[in-house]
């Protein structure tokens, strides 16, 4: 939205107010807790049944996309599934993705996977609601990718059954503990600047601290990347923690951070201890409203 002679820093006061002035229709954190608290502990599969049943019960028929699965280790299963929602027509997709699968610890049991990544999928279902509302001219596909913890096998199937070219963002939303600090990465990726810029206005807008993170760990958004998409991958933890986090992976040797440091999340997640009491709820509700703007943004943006 830009009037004719209109200053460039009043059309960026009016794209923010845009943003500011969406509907009150946020989920409030405890639901989307509560929705948590569903998966947590299931089985792979029954994860994707239960996911399943709250995108319906929400009144969406999710796609199913499933794929064969190449990897041969960890009694990993034969195929995986793809939950997709789709959004609207247009003739370009924005896609907004987590995985809903857990890791297989050491000793064959599941993780609970709340933090990694339960808590996202469950944002997602909402997101896919709440983005329902919108009037976008992009197609929106929302997908719970299935076998991220074995080797990002899901998103890959899913990139590789596509038409790349008509998809023209992808978000990835992975990891939600404290509420602190939305990290978003990796920034030394190339060619996802008009990602970026539209998550720091929409970091601006709501209020809430994000840090760019150079160097971050690998998740759904790397086959995208691959395939020259832009893209941007995020997560949502305690202040202090993302603070540790991005000294721990950016500046390894000068940190200050004792030589034997381990960040909480690398203790937390893949581990016994991923439970849903590491979950905020409040992180949860931020995260959404702040994955809901920031399509929004892409949508007018891209
Ligand atoms: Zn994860």
């Amino acid at each position: 939205m830009r009037m004719q002679g209109m200053p460039a820093g009043l059309a960026l006061l009016l794209v923010s107010s845009t943003l500011l002035a969406q509907p009150a229709i946020a989920p409030d954190g405890d639901s989307l807790r509560a929705d948590l608290a569903r998966i947590v502990g299931l089985e792979n599969d029954q994860r994707a049944e239960t996911l399943l049943r709250i995108f319906r019960e929400r009144g969406f028929d999710p796609e199913i996309g499933e794929f064969q699965n190449p990897a041969r280790f960890r009694n990993s299963p034969a195929t995986g599934r793809n939950l997709i929602v789709t959004l609207g027509e247009g003739d370009r997709d924005i896609v907004v993705g987590a995985h809903y699968d857990a890791i297989l610890m050491r000793d064959g049991r599941i993780s609970d996977g709340a933090v990694d990544n339960g808590a996202s999928s469950v944002i997602l279902t909402r997101v896919a609601e709440s983005l329902r509302r919108h009037a976008l001219k992009h197609r929106i596909r929302v997908v719970l990718f299935d076998l991220e913890e074995i080797g990002l096998i899901g998103s890959r199937a899913y990139v590789q059954s596509e038409d790349t070219s008509r998809i023209a963002a992808m978000v990835n939303v992975d990891v939600i503990a404290g509420d602190g600090v939305i990290m978003f990465g990796p920034t030394s990726h190339e060619g996802n600047e008009a990602v970026y810029r539209s998550l720091r206005l929409v970091c601006a807008v709501k209020a809430i601290s994000c840090a760019d993170f150079p160097v971050y760990p690998s998740s759904d958004d790397r086959p995208f990347q691959a395939a020259g998409i832009p893209n941007v991958s995020l997560a949502m933890i305690g202040a202090v923690s993302s603070h540790e986090f991005w000294l721990f992976l950016n500046a390894p040797g000068q940190s200050g951070l004792r030589r034997d440091f381990v960040p909480d999340l690398r203790r937390i997640i893949h581990t016994k201890e991923d439970t849903i009491e590491r979950v905020d709820a409040t992180a949860m509700a931020r995260v959404h409203d702040a994955v809901v703007a920031l399509v929004v943004e892409l949508d007018g943006a891209l």
